[in-house]
């Protein structure tokens, strides 16, 4: 009788299975080597090796599920906003352990240089700068700035700037819920000057003007700016959401850091996820005695940022080009090629498709853009696959859209479109 061991597969086979796609080497070949051995004990028959490998590959180590984001939408807050580039990605690993966070390695002393390398990343990027400060994200630096400028004071604010960022979040309650009274002034559609010089009193501690990411007032308006608010002679905050440091040439109506800046205010805050294209995170940037009341105040403390995203953020301040870039300044040709392939490969018809900057960004700003459509019905199970795809579903359609997938991962989409057609 043969032996049936001798059909215990081998181990150069087994690596090729697609079970084990994305695990290192050494976790594969340790994952075969177990089950082979179940096979050798005779615990499990040869034909049940390979099965048994697959249901042995561990989950993954948290419950969020990776996606790949055919929306078309660049900055998807339901999916984490802004997917980090790879040396954001290197950072967040290098920072996993021990790290000199708050040490001076040379003299092996407490240093106070928290957060050092992610300033000075943030004031090369923007020298209109004079100090930078990085919170856990834009919400909190926007307390943060009300509050240490003016607590148990007055912020005024236009009413065509009283926001909701989503999720019922409404900038005015959030900035109420410190020691700080708001004061709104104008219309909804226009405020002028002399509004908000009206409003000052001695209990004014600032002056707040926000970018209305969101959403559009157009027709009749008028707001005032940055540079006619200075003349006021009060403090000035920014709120431009965004992150941009430099106008960008696609995006020409998104405000900039460096602008607002140049135009007087005192402190300029963003988000690090929306256009900047990096981890979660509120940036601070401004004056040096703002920034300086800033950092003395307690809530400093409670809205501080951990080591992973000062890593991440350094890396991707320092980036060439981050991936949000890449998506939003896209090369047509290239993108018109790769979607027409997949197209071809699945059968589906390639449509014109405006992209979305998303997430509180150039709200209604269309990213000229394509798609390979496909029945409506197909999104469920794309969505719900390994790996998941997530395609927009608009008009009865289920639109797949590459401006937001790394080319690496066109042949995975591709394939996950054939499994479920
Ligand atoms: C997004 C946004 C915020 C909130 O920032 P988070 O980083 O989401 O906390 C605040 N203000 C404006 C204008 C925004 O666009």
């Amino acid at each position: 009788m043969t032996d049936p061991r001798r059909f215990i597969p081998r181990t150069d086979d087994l690596l090729n299975l697609p079970a084990l796609a994305g695990l290192s080497a050494p976790v594969a070949k340790s994952l075969i080597a177990a089950a082979q051995d179940l096979a050798r004990r005779g615990e499990i028959t040869p034909d049940q090796v390979a099965e048994h490998i697959a249901a042995s590959v561990p989950r993954r180590a948290s419950s969020l599920v990776p996606v790949i984001n055919a929306t078309g939408v660049v900055v998807h807050t339901n999916i984490g906003r802004a997917p980090l580039g790879q040396p954001a990605t290197q950072a967040l690993l290098d920072a996993a352990g021990y790290v000199d966070v708050e040490m001076d390695l040379a003299d092996g002393v407490r240093s106070k240089n928290r957060g050092a390398g992610a300033r000075e990343a943030l004031l090369q990027a923007c020298p209109a700068a004079e100090d930078a400060l990085v919170v856990n994200n834009g919400a909190a630096a926007l307390l943060l700035a009300t509050t240490a400028l003016a607590e148990h004071g007055e912020v005024v604010i236009s009413r065509g700037e009283l926001i909701e960022i989503g999720a019922g979040f409404r900038l005015p309650e959030l900035i109420e819920s410190a020691r700080v009274d708001l004061v709104e002034v104008g219309a909804t559609n226009r405020t002028h000057l002399a509004d908000y010089a009206r409003a000052l009193t001695p209990a004014t501690g600032a002056i707040l003007k926000v970018h209305p990411s969101n959403y559009l007032i157009s027709g009749f308006t008028s707001a005032v700016s940055v540079a006619q608010l200075r003349t006021l002679g009060v403090p000035l905050i920014v709120d431009i959401g965004s992150g941009l440091f430099h106008p960008d040439s696609v995006l020409t109506d998104e405000p900039d850091i460096t602008a607002a800046l140049d135009d007087g205010a005192d402190v300029v805050l963003a988000s690090g996820d929306k256009l900047l294209g990096g981890p979660q995170a509120g940036i601070l940037l401004g004056k040096k005695d703002a920034i300086a009341t800033l950092k003395r105040h307690p809530l400093a403390r409670a809205v501080r940022v951990d080591k992973l995203r000062l890593a991440a953020l350094e890396a991707t301040v320092t980036d060439p080009e981050v991936p949000v870039h890449r998506y939003i300044h896209i090369d047509d040709a290239e993108y018109l090629a790769r979607t027409r392939a997949l197209a071809n490969a699945v059968g589906g018809e390639v449509v014109a498709h405006p992209g979305r900057v998303g997430g509180g960004g150039a709200p209604e700003f269309p990213l000229p853009g394509h798609a390979v459509k496909l029945p409506a019905e197909l999104a469920a199970p794309l969505r719900t696959g390994d790996p998941v795809v997530l395609a927009r579903v608009h008009d009865g359609s289920a639109l797949v859209d590459l401006r937001c997938v790394p080319p690496d991962d066109d042949e995975a989409v591709a394939a996950a479109i054939k499994a479920v057609r």
